[in-house]
């Protein structure tokens, strides 16, 4: 344990997904021994990060305005919804440049054991979304989670007639999308096949 302030900070980067409590110490001992700039800079971002970004009105998506920049964009073909558990994985498709339809952000996937049902995604702003879409591509993690909220929502697609897809082999089971690189992620989405 340190002096306060110290410690305080190893207590919030310990907090971070992914930082244990050794990178914690190296990461606050880094910012002390750092200019003063810098670590202003950081700090900056940090409060920038929470003041101008919010979430897309319509898929969820991370936007510094009302809509996000891809359904801003009229490029888009706005009859394709591919459906993510999370904004980042948005960004890890875009990078395949396999796609160019539109998105839908769940904010995470049904997992019983987290207390995360339908009703805490947003799937009923995905309903509302279904006019004039041709096809509802189902991109949710290859994993367990991931797995049952793809079949809930080819139910629930299948009951409102709007033909659904899943991301096909490929993408290692168990994984996590932000973690499949371009080519596999890129193979994947070419295989998709129609549910049902
Ligand atoms: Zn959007």
């Amino acid at each position: 344990m340190y002096e306060g302030a110290v410690q305080d900070l190893i207590d919030e980067l310990g907090a971070l997904p992914g930082v244990g409590p050794k990178s914690a110490q190296r990461i606050a001992f880094h910012i002390l021994s750092a200019d003063s700039a810098d670590v202003m800079r950081l700090a900056n971002a940090l409060r920038v990060v929470k003041e101008k970004v919010r979430f897309c009105e319509n898929c969820g998506n991370i936007a510094e305005a009302p809509t996000c920049r891809i359904c801003q964009d009229p490029r888009r073909d706005t009859t394709l919804i591919c459906v993510v558990e999370e904004a980042k994985d948005v960004e890890v498709i875009e990078r395949t440049g396999s796609y160019r339809g539109l998105y839908h952000v769940l904010g995470g996937a049904i997992d019983p054991i987290k207390g995360l049902g339908p009703e805490q995604l947003r799937i009923r702003q995905l309903l509302g979304r279904l006019t004039n879409v041709r096809e509802v591509i189902i991109a949710t993690d290859p994993n367990i989670e991931g797995e049952a909220t793809a079949t809930y929502l080819a139910r629930m697609l299948e009951t409102m007639q709007v033909p659904a897809s899943r991301l096909a082999l490929g993408l290692p089971v168990g994984g996590d999308l932000e973690y499949a690189d371009e080519i596999t992620l890129g193979r994947a989405f070419e295989g998709r096949r129609l549910l049902s």
